[in-house]
């Protein structure tokens, strides 16, 4: 490419996508390097046997989990990023979520920013990604300076009468925000969501970072996009201060390899937090030994995925026949659980099951002689996340021969048992001869993924500052899910969104 940038990203996604909107009208050069292309907009985008069955549009790429056996993460390298295929519930962490708060498994570490930092962030992102919603519903949600741009999606009557049921159970759900871009109404068709959790969205309806992000910040000259682009070291002057270019391997259109060097005043990763960490760990040099900013041994450390995990529960006699079941959610248990002054998490409806997720699932399903389908027809399906904690020892790294290994111990884990519990609970009470079945998620869920390069005041103890610049190198930053220090129990896009907006901001004062 032969040119300099004012600002090289890595990474198109929630974080990399967002940060090049906030720097596109500030006219400085800035430009977007992705591994991935455009996603193609075909039939099958909304195949659930392509999708799922195929994962047609899953990164072909292995990990090391920590015994050192392959596995296939469930990533997506896309320009737009993990949110082209995200179910766009967009949720503000809470209050305390930026503060230490004590959990079954030890502490879950304090920000060394506040809520009232980000808030204004927040509200922007909010905007950018068109959220619908409704305030005041939710019982722990923290002050917001701004109605939701868009009001909530209404749930479909199977959902309202849920919504019923739990509400006489005591339990206050509410509608879940969702990134949408409906049309106005006028002169166009309405728009029906149905796969839209997993999946991707032809229409754009959904609100990902490529349709709004991505997309406007390339209207602006000063922003340009390089795709099938693999970013693979970032290169140093000789005093280690000072990045001075990236090398990426790009796919050319003739099928062939080229490796090119980019140079710029400022770079930024935001590879998503195992990536971003092994970028920074394959960029070492006699400056930097351990890797790129990795004086401390930091870099990596700290990963965290969320407990996530799916709790279905199937009817007898009640049908669901929701196009979109994902509207309604419940913090009743997240600041504390039933029976305990721990924090338990968030229950939130999904994507709904399609025949072929619930098959593996059968032999759960005691009815003898009950389909699959009509299983999936009499299914309500209930996403789970609970908080994960930084242990130092749950971590990327990179092994002799190159390869990206991800060693994780899931912990607190008593936070999500007794989320699942309470829930299961209630649901049971609802309609006593129902029936569950469900899933959580192993090593190869990165789907929130974060951490591995905590932001923080102590250099020492941090891999970032709290504008998420190295600690060690002066124009080198972080701009996606690595730089959460502890992650709370909500859904991380709108955060790293709004922290994309927060860090453009710093570099657009910072280049003047
Ligand atoms: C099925 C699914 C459902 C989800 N639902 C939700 C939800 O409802 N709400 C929510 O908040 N979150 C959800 N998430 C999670 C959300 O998508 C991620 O948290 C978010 O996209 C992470 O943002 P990021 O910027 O850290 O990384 P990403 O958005 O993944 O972006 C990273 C980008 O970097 C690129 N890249 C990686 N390595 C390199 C390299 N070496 N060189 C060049 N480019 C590189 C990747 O191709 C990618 O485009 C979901 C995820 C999935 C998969």
């Amino acid at each position: 490419m032969g040119q300099r940038f004012d600002v090289v990203i890595v990474g198109s996604g929630a974080g990399g996508g967002t940060l090049a909107l906030r720097l596109a009208p500030s006219g400085k050069r800035a430009l977007l390097v992705e591994r991935g292309g455009f996603l193609p907009r075909e039939r099958e985008n909304w195949d659930p046997a392509e999708v799922i069955g195929k994962a047609r549009y899953r990164a072909r790429i292995r990990y090391l989990d920590a015994a050192g056996e392959p596995f296939e993460p469930f990533a997506h390298h896309w320009v737009g990023g993990a949110t082209k295929m995200y179910g766009a519930a967009l949720l503000r962490l809470r209050e305390s979520d930026f503060g230490a708060v004590r959990h079954h498994d030890g502490i879950s570490p304090a920000w060394p920013l506040g809520y009232a930092d980000f808030e204004p962030y927040y509200t922007e992102a909010e905007r950018i990604y068109s959220v619908h919603g409704q305030r005041r519903e939710d019982p722990c949600e923290p002050f917001a300076s701004a109605p939701f741009p868009h009001p909530p999606l209404p749930h479909e009557p199977r959902i309202a009468r849920l919504a019923e049921d739990f509400r006489a159970n005591g339990l206050r759900p509410f509608p879940l925000p969702l990134g949408v871009r409906l049309p106005d109404g006028r002169g166009s068709s309405p728009v029906t969501l149905s796969l839209f959790d997993g999946f991707p969205d032809p229409t754009g309806t959904k609100a990902d970072a490529q349709v709004c992000a991505v997309e406007p910040a390339l209207r602006h000259d000063n922003v340009t996009l390089m795709k099938d682009a693999l970013a693979e070291r970032l290169v140093t002057d000789a005093s280690g201060r000072e990045v001075v270019a990236l090398e990426v391997r790009r796919r050319l259109p003739d099928g062939s390899e080229a490796t090119e060097r980019i140079e710029g005043d400022v770079f930024v990763v935001a590879c998503g937090a195992i990536e971003s960490a092994a970028l920074l760990l394959r960029s070492r040099s006699d400056a930097h030994p351990n890797g790129l900013g990795n004086r401390n041994g930091l870099v990596g450390r700290g990963y965290m995925a969320h407990q996530n995990g799916a709790l279905l529960w199937v009817s007898r006699g009640t049908r669901n026949d929701s196009q979109l079941q994902k509207t309604l959610a419940m913090t009743d248990w997240y600041l504390r659980g039933p029976g305990s002054e721990l924090p338990c998490g968030i229950v939130q409806l999904m994507g709904r099951s399609d025949p072929s997720d619930l098959r593996p699932l059968m032999p759960g399903v005691t009815d003898a002689g009950r389909s699959v389908e009509d299983v999936a027809a009499h299914t309500v399906d209930f996403w789970l996340t609970a908080e994960d904690l930084p242990d130092d020892d749950n971590r990327v790294s990179i092994t002799r021969d190159g390869s990206v290994q991800v060693t994780y111990r899931r912990n607190n884990a008593e936070a999500y048992r007794r989320l699942r519990a309470a829930l299961f609970e209630v649901l049971s009470r609802i309609e006593p001869d129902s029936q569950f079945l469900g899933y959580e998620l192993g090593v190869g869920g990165v789907s929130h993924q974060n951490g591995t390069l905590r932001f923080g005041h102590d250099p020492d103890a941090s891999v970032l500052d709290p504008f998420c610049r190295s600690h060690e190198v002066h124009n080198l930053y972080a701009c996606d899910a690595s730089f959460f220090p502890s992650c709370g129990a909500v859904n991380p896009s709108l955060t790293i969104m709004a922290n994309a907006l927060r860090v453009g901001d710093h570099l657009v004062e910072r280049l003047g």
